[in-house]
């Protein structure tokens, strides 16, 4: 034990926090960041213009707390998801983790759990032993799909007050098909549990996926998660949000800090939603990129998933922790998860994903 986690446990912390790491991918400063999904291009310039001058506008009237409803941000945010989707269906706040956070302070807590399916979000975990929930570590195959038999068999057996399903799936990148929600809303209903669909990377998604907004009709315990940090490339700003039935939001309303979103931050996301043409144009290209990694580690022999999102997970390496650092040497950084013979990378912009392939194929060929 170091001095400060010496330190750290002699203070009364909650008995089920003891011992536990914060979340934290290395934010290593290396000229190529592929390892956090984070969205690689940067904002267009008429964008970061529109974002000033909202910005600035909100800024005459800081000396006030902010709309405690961010009622025009609701109304844009339900503009944009469509699916007949109006103000009264959405709830934002800091980026998505904190709508997981506000879902669980809601929904879970003491004596209640929440199931999810690994390998998956590494935050979902933290989040529960963060509110006192008790995380349910579901399966997947063997190829790291999920059926709606075994997703459903799984949530029978283990009772969970809340089931998370990541779709896209962060890390292995693939999208759940819409039976396997439906299966496990069906299972929840049983036990009038919580189903939450974590659609960060939606908008990634390969043509013909279909999102799980199409399922809110009529499944009042359904609860569909997007963020601003992936598509709209906004992760700097903070800004997550849900659409549900509406009494769903009056229950997170129970557990939010008054005023959680601050003006700056709903003035930016404002003005991002006024030019979703422009920065969804920039989705389009970081695909293209996702494509070509796919494409090029099948061409090295690497078993890359599915992708639906912004990133690509592949299999087929020996030794991800020799690569993973053979490209931090020359200045890429991506993400291992610890799942064997894997690693985790984020589409860059074309230069980008150029320097990664390369040094990906050298040192595969020194390897050899
Ligand atoms: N869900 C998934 C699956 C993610 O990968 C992330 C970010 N890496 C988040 C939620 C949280 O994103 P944010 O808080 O920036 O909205």
């Amino acid at each position: 034990m170091n001095d400060r986690s010496e330190l750290l446990s002699q203070l009364p912390l909650r008995e089920n926090l003891r011992g536990l790491s914060p979340y934290g991918a290395p934010q290593i400063d290396v000229p190529i960041q592929l390892n956090v999904n984070e969205n690689t291009h940067p904002l267009p310039d008429a964008v970061v213009r529109a974002i000033s001058d909202e910005v600035v506008a909100a800024a005459t009237t800081l000396n006030r707390y902010p709309d405690r409803e961010f009622t025009e941000l609701r109304a844009r945010l339900a503009d944009y998801l469509g699916h007949e989707l109006a103000a009264d269906n959405i709830w934002a706040a800091n980026g998505s983790n904190e709508i997981l956070q506000q879902i669980l302070q809601a929904f879970g807590g003491p004596g209640r759990s929440v199931m999810s399916f690994v390998p998956t979000y590494s935050m979902y975990p933290l989040l529960a032993s963060g509110t006192d929930t008790t995380f349910i570590a579901g399966t997947r195959d063997e190829d790291f799909e999920l059926t709606a038999a075994s997703a459903a068999a799984q949530v029978r057996e283990h009772r969970p007050n809340i089931v998370i399903l990541c779709s896209p799936n962060n890390p292995t990148g693939t999208a759940l098909g819409l039976d396997v929600i439906e299966a496990v809303y069906e299972a929840c209903s049983e036990t009038n549990a919580m189903v939450v669909v974590d659609e960060a990377y939606a908008e990634f998604s390969l043509a013909g996926t279909r999102s799980a907004l199409t399922l809110l009709a009529d499944r009042q315990r359904l609860i569909v998660t997007r963020t601003m940090s992936k598509a709209f490339a906004l992760a700097g700003a903070r800004l997550g949000y849900l659409a549900a039935a509406p009494e769903v939001t009056d229950a997170i309303r129970l557990v939010r800090l008054p005023y959680h979103l601050s003006a700056v931050t709903q003035a930016t996301a404002i003005a991002a939603l006024k030019n979703v043409d422009l920065l969804l144009a920039e989705v389009e290209a970081i695909k293209v990129q996702r494509d070509r990694i796919v494409e090029r580690l099948k061409e090295l022999g690497l078993k890359p998933s599915v992708s639906d999102s912004n990133f690509v997970f592949f299999g087929g390496l020996d030794d991800p922790e020799a690569i993973w650092q053979g490209l931090l040497e020359a200045g890429i950084i991506v993400r291992n998860n610890g799942i064997p013979g894997t690693l985790r990378v984020t589409a860059g912009t074309e230069a980008e994903t150029t320097a990664f392939l390369d040094r990906l194929a050298e040192l595969l060929d020194a390897a050899n």
